[in-house]
């Protein structure tokens, strides 16, 4: 197989070992309509990996219809029994981890243990999905004399989840339980960068006692984005991927008025005082803007270094230049096309070209075959190189921008114009200082000596409202997801009460029946 092979659309017969990613549709693998496939590439070494099913409106249709069939049962059943289900997935997805983990490792091109997490932290969201029975409870008060009000939530429907190629195991976890165990029918649709993953997922769920048409799988790119966001059978939506389509996405559910929670893509600052730890501070770091490569929406893009910090920037230094590529753990993998390692090599060009000083150069990696590399690559700005111009394109890459300034106001400044609002932290060993930052930082989760401020379960996930990190509403994991993938009808209910009760309380309450106004009165007139 060539080196670099691009994505192609390609017909006929796969060649042997390369794996065919059909839709999951009524629990059947299911062609495309089109008969139309793309190669699936691996990042590391450019071979073809497998051959995803392109979809379209035809496609979407029919898996909608299986899945408001398949609702009526599934709705039906209690959440306990849901989760028993959810219990026996949990449990598989331990028994293949490794399989799972080496699925991405070849997909994607995470190392073996940065995908070994990625594995263990989607687990962690079914993990919280099984005790929804307990969680999923509404609230239940007498507001008045024969007067109750009580809430229940119930499921939405049938729901869509479109997820990005950089986690193809994790990011879907983020919804797909929560959702399925709210109740719902679960439409997803896979990066077709990365569908292999998801296509081993879906069996497991089906191992697990998931009905068939609860969870389908509708593989494709814009096309069958475009028709799920359309689709009427679909009540809500979440998306994860960059910001431009996170938008557009976005504003064609709203158009609709379907519920829609699209996160965007991220430009995450991390603020070093003079105070921090340096080792401690220096490893996090480097961990936060190579790790995966850089392709993670939590990863650091730009360090904040505030008056003297010491050898801090060399040993960011240090450890960045000491990082090799590889798929080994502890190694830096690739990035996942040759388009992102382009785009990655040109904007680390363009940052030379406006006087940014490269002090620790990974364009060289580029230049290995085969597959698609980058090295971590550590930017120092001049000082007027910081425009805070509100870009709004990422690199999305292992690449680390350095601006220094001389205060905590002008560090925030740095942070606070960034149009994204994703993730930002501090390094410091003061509470009051880190509590400055962390109450005027413009993101939606903050870290403090975290470079990964990645919240876990029972919190929600996701970047603040009104940025180009976040369209739409409620968050992806935990209470966020449950919030969005479930509707809360409040019932008021009242009865008459019996006449000895009626006395009784009127009693308590120092008056005779009826002597005493109160809002019982007006409940039911409005
Ligand atoms: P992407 O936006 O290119 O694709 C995301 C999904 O949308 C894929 O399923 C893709 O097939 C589909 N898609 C692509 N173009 C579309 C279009 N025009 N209309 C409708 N659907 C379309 O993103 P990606 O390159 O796969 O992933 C990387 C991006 O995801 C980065 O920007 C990263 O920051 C972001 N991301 C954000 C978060 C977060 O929580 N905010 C998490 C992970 C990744």
């Amino acid at each position: 197989m060539a080196p670099n092979a691009k994505r192609l659309k390609t017909e006929g017969a796969p060649p042997a070992g390369v794996v065919v990613c059909d839709n999951l549709i009524g629990g059947e693998s299911t062609p495309p309509l089109s008969g139309t496939y793309l190669d699936v590439v691996s990042p590391s070494d450019g071979t073809v990996l497998g051959r995803v099913a392109m979809s379209g409106q035809k496609e979407v249709e029919v898996a909608a219809a299986r899945a408001e069939e398949a609702f009526v049962g599934w709705s039906g059943m209690t959440a306990k029994s849901r989760a028993a289900i959810m219990f026996r997935f949990h449990s598989l997805l331990e028994m293949h981890a490794d399989e799972l983990a080496d699925l991405v490792v070849a997909e994607n091109g995470k190392n073996k243990a940065e995908a070994l997490a990625s594995v263990a932290k989607g687990n962690e969201t079914v993990e919280w999905a099984c005790s929804m029975p307990q969680l999923m409870q509404g609230k239940i008060l007498q507001v008045s004399r024969g007067i109750e009000c009580r809430d229940l939530r119930e499921p939405l429907g049938v729901v869509a989840c479109l997820v990005p190629f950089n986690f193809p195991i994790m990011v879907p976890m983020w919804t797909v339980p929560i959702a399925l165990t709210a109740g719902n029918c679960v439409i997803l649709k896979p990066s077709e960068k990365v569908p292999l993953t998801m296509r081993k997922v879906g069996q497991l769920l089906g191992e697990a006692g998931l009905p068939p048409g609860v969870f389908q799988i509708v593989n494709g790119g814009k096309e069958a984005a475009e028709a799920l966001c359309d689709a009427e059978a679909v009540k809500a939506l979440t998306f994860v991927g960059s910001s431009g389509v996170a938008k557009s996405v976005a504003a064609r559910c709203h158009a609709v008025n379907k519920r829609v929670l699209a996160l965007g893509g991220a430009e995450n600052h991390l603020i070093a005082l003079p105070d921090c730890d340096h080792e401690a501070a220096a490893h996090d770091i480097v961990a936060s803007f190579a790790g995966c490569a850089g392709q993670r929406c939590m990863a650091a893009s730009v360090l904040v270094l505030v008056g003297d910090t010491g050898d801090l920037l060399d040993r960011v230094i240090q450890k960045s230049k000491a990082l090799e590529p590889g798929t080994e753990a502890g190694k830096v993998g690739p990035v996942i096309s040759t388009a992102s390692r382009d785009h990655i090599v040109g904007r680390i060009g363009a940052a030379e070209a406006e006087g940014g000083e490269v002090v620790v150069d990974g364009r060289g990696w580029a230049e290995r075959r085969p597959g698609t590399w980058v090295g971590p690559t550590v930017i120092v700005k001049s000082r007027n190189g910081n425009k805070g111009d509100g870009k709004s394109e990422e690199i999305f890459g292992p690449v680390l921008m350095v601006v220094k300034v001389d205060t905590w106001q002008e560090a925030l400044a740095v942070e606070n114009a960034s149009p994204f609002g994703n993730a930002a932290s501090v390094y410091t060993s003061s509470g009051p200082a880190a509590d400055y930052f962390q109450t005027r930082f413009r993101a939606g989760m903050i870290g403090v000596n975290v470079g990964i401020p990645v919240p876990r379960e029972p919190f929600a996930f996701g970047g603040l409202s009104g940025t180009l990190s976040k369209y739409g509403d409620f968050d992806v994991t935990a209470e966020g997801a449950m919030e969005f993938f479930t509707n809360r009808r409040k019932i008021t209910t009242k009865w008459a009460l019996p006449k000895e009760a009626t006395m009784t309380a009127a009693a308590a309450a120092g008056g005779g029946a009826g002597g005493k106004t109160d809002t019982a009165n007006f409940v039911g007139q409005m």
